[in-house]
């Protein structure tokens, strides 16, 4: 009855773009569903590091179009400051980007790549039965859907729903709030701005420039447990998260000539909170996870470059397998593919342990 993929994506974000476009490419019949209408908002710093800027290279073969970039469009890096104000510079060539823009260059990839897509349609259900993974969908303003597949990859970022009805888990959060201004400051906008100072952030604070636009940011740890996918805006974290937010807001008016005229939007996001170690997760039965629904996140929210990379390495599970009849083979490719990944990320945590008390329990 109901219509049959080989592979159902759940998610168009990097990860799931990638995971799409590279089994499509291959041959594979595949459903790529995202909940939102593209091109879909999504809360981020924009930066694409230079790994990133080579993924896209090797996954997309292409260059990211000028339409999906901001000004400066070029990035040089980040300057940091760790919790005792000790400055650190990290130079490397990236790109500041508008996600919205970017994201949908890589769904439309997919799709010439010969993934049918399915946007405003959320996946409220995912069923397995011997051989198959039955899904369900619901677009607004019709009666829910289904389809079914030989597996799915959910990439749904920070907040699975699917993960969590999964595996009966409530991960832990890191809540973020942005906004953004008309305004000038005296840092120079072709870096981003990290500040661990506690006085800023229960996690990090950040500065950077958006066409012009000068980009403040908080974040801390979710008191609250996330029941929706709605991203909670109550009471304890609402008057820390502000607290932070106006202390940050006075330093850089100080300290960085930060001059504003006018607020132009707020955000507010959620990230998984990386656990020491970095514990990643890759799927249950004959539903894979990628991007941040594995738990794959660099520091500093770097996250563009691990859902891309972990999308293909799924991916690639499935093309060097084959068929679907031993999904216990794909775990196996998937979790060697994505070894090296997981080493990063566990590096990168490990890097900032040492060099921020903030993050010290990240040096295990
Ligand atoms: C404030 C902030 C700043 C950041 N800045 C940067 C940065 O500068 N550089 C960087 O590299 N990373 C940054 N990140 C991290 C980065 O945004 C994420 O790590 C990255 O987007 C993860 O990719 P993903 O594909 O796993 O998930 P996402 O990009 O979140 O994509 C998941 C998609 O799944 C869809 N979805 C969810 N549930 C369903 C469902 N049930 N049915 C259908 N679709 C569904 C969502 O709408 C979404 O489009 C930032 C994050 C935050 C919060």
């Amino acid at each position: 009855m109901f219509k049959k993929y080989d592979v159902i994506v759940i998610g168009a974000g990097p990860a799931g773009c990638t995971a799409a476009k590279r089994l499509a490419e291959n041959g594979f019949h595949v459903l790529l569903v995202e909940k939102l209408k593209l091109p879909r908002e999504k809360s981020c710093s924009g930066i694409l590091i230079q790994k990133s800027m080579t993924l896209v290279k090797q996954y997309y073969g292409k260059d990211i179009p000028l339409s999906a970039m901001c000004t400066p469009i070029e990035n040089r890096g980040m300057i940091f400051t760790d919790s005792h104000g000790k400055e650190f510079r990290f130079e490397q060539e990236g790109r500041n980007i508008w996600r919205s823009v970017f994201d949908h260059w890589l769904a439309q990839q997919a799709v010439m790549a010969g993934a049918a897509l399915l946007d405003d349609t959320m996946v409220t259900g995912c069923i397995e039965s011997p051989g198959l993974v039955t899904v369900t969908m619901h677009k607004e303003g019709t009666s829910s859907f289904g389809a079914a597949a030989e597996c799915v990859i959910d990439c749904e970022g920070v907040v699975g729903r699917l993960k969590r009805q999964l595996m009966k888990i409530e991960p832990s959060y890191i809540k973020t709030y942005q906004v953004f201004y008309e305004g000038i400051s005296s840092l120079d906008p072709h870096y981003f701005y990290a500040y661990l100072q506690p006085e800023f952030s229960g996690y990090d604070a950040w500065f950077n420039v958006k066409d012009d636009m000068p980009v403040l940011g908080v974040s801390m740890p979710a008191a609250d447990s996330v029941k929706t996918d709605s991203v909670i805006r109550t009471g304890a974290d609402e008057a820390a998260i502000c607290a932070y937010y106006q202390r940050f807001l006075s330093y850089m008016k100080e300290n960085h000539g930060l001059c504003l005229k006018k607020k132009i939007r707020e955000e507010r996001w959620l990230m998984p909170q990386i656990k020491p170690g970095c514990p990643i997760d890759l799927g249950r039965g004959r539903v894979f996870f990628a991007g941040e629904a594995a738990g794959f996140l660099n520091p500093m929210g770097e996250g563009i470059s691990a859902g891309m990379e972990s999308g293909a390495c799924i991916a690639d599970a499935i093309i060097q397998t084959h068929h679907f009849k031993e999904i216990d083979k794909i775990y196996e490719f998937y979790e060697k593919n994505s070894a090296a990944l997981h080493q990063y990320m566990q590096r990168q945590w490990r890097f900032l342990g040492e060099i921020s008390s903030a993050f010290s329990c990240m040096k295990q």
